[in-house]
């Protein structure tokens, strides 16, 4: 079975963008794939090195809802980055061979560099970040990675330094394709993009209440100022969520015509998406739950999706060091 490698920074919990986006396809890939799931604490500190009180915190958040969400410990391996030290002894060996004009016009620094103007990233290791991400990849020897519609770029450089190591150095490493995922529109409340640093989010852990005080305030067709104007499905963000979360195509028909003509209201078409969310959440949620309140199961798995992945990586490593020519 082809392995396939996919990694998530700890930014603590994840929304229902994750969830309909990455996640969904993650749950699907392990009927066809040997799955390696990375919580990828390294690259979270490349970003956050100055304050990494929530760490651990924020694994941890992230692990739970990759298990809600259907993530399999028994046939997926699940693990910290840095529980497997090959990760780190990997992006060390590729950074030899990585010329640094690739770096610095890598596509992925200069969009990360924009989105976190707030962050002093001129260091080191964060102009280094794809070789981590490389090293990620290569290090299961994967063939495929998946990646969104909207990233396929992004793997690029991996190729590219899978190809020079190669040329170095004799054929270790394969160089990955994309495997494109669907990646659905999901706008936060403000109609932007979901993202927990626009505080715009709706939580795959959130209590229901909350998802509907969310759901209730949350923006739609501006030109349905009041409820007797007519409004345009494909203007309002409250749409978005429902071609992802309402697989009843005939009552969204209904809805879009109610929307168009007025004779709905928008709280009323909340109210069915909400439910429509409601159920979609309800077995995460259980799932989720099943493991909050046990910390020990939690290191249970995370435990043997690092001694799996470690199997790999260490197999990955005794090829790269003897193809460098490290004595032994
Ligand atoms: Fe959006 Fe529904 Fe209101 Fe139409 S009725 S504007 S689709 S929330």
């Amino acid at each position: 079975m082809n392995r396939v490698f996919s990694g998530m920074r700890p930014t603590g919990k994840l929304h229902i963008g994750h969830l309909a986006g990455a996640l969904t396809n993650w749950t699907r890939l392990q009927d066809d794939y040997d799955c390696y799931y990375g919580i990828v604490d390294w690259h979270a500190l490349m970003s956050d090195y100055a304050d990494t009180s929530r760490l651990g915190e924020n694994c941890r958040e992230v692990l739970l809802d990759w298990l809600g969400s259907g993530i399999d410990p028994e046939r997926s391996s699940i693990f910290i980055q840095s529980h497997v030290v090959e990760h780190a002894e990997l992006a060390l060996a590729l950074g030899m061979i990585t010329p640094l004009g690739w770096l610095e016009r890598c596509p992925t620094y200069k969009e990360q560099i924009l989105n976190l103007q707030n962050k002093d990233l001129g260091t080191y290791a964060f102009l280094g970040y794809p070789v981590l991400m490389a090293a990620d990849i290569l290090l299961y020897r994967s063939e495929k990675v998946p990646v969104g519609e909207d990233q396929s770029a992004h793997l690029e450089i991996t190729r590219e330094i899978a190809r020079r190591f190669n040329y170095f150095y004799g054929p270790i490493f394969p160089e990955p394709e994309t495997l494109l995922t669907p990646t659905p529109k999901v706008p936060g409340t403000d109609g932007r993009k979901m993202s927990k640093s626009y505080g715009n989010s709706i939580n795959i852990s959130d209590e229901l209440p909350e998802i509907w005080q969310k759901m209730r305030t949350m923006k739609t067709d501006p030109a349905r100022e009041r409820r007797s104007d007519p409004g345009d499905p494909d203007k309002c963000p409250v749409w978005d969520l429902h071609r992802v979360f309402n697989p009843d195509g005939g009552e969204r028909e209904e809805l879009a015509s109610g929307c168009r003509s007025a004779a709905i209201g928008c709280i009323d078409c909340k109210k069915r998406l909400f439910s429509h969310v409601e159920r979609y959440l309800a077995p995460i949620q259980e799932r989720r739950r099943h493991y909050e309140g046990r910390p020990e199961l939690l290191d249970e798995v995370l435990r043997h999706g690092a001694e799996k992945a470690r199997k790999v990586a260490r197999e990955t490593m005794t090829a790269v060091r003897e193809a460098l020519g490290l004595l032994r």
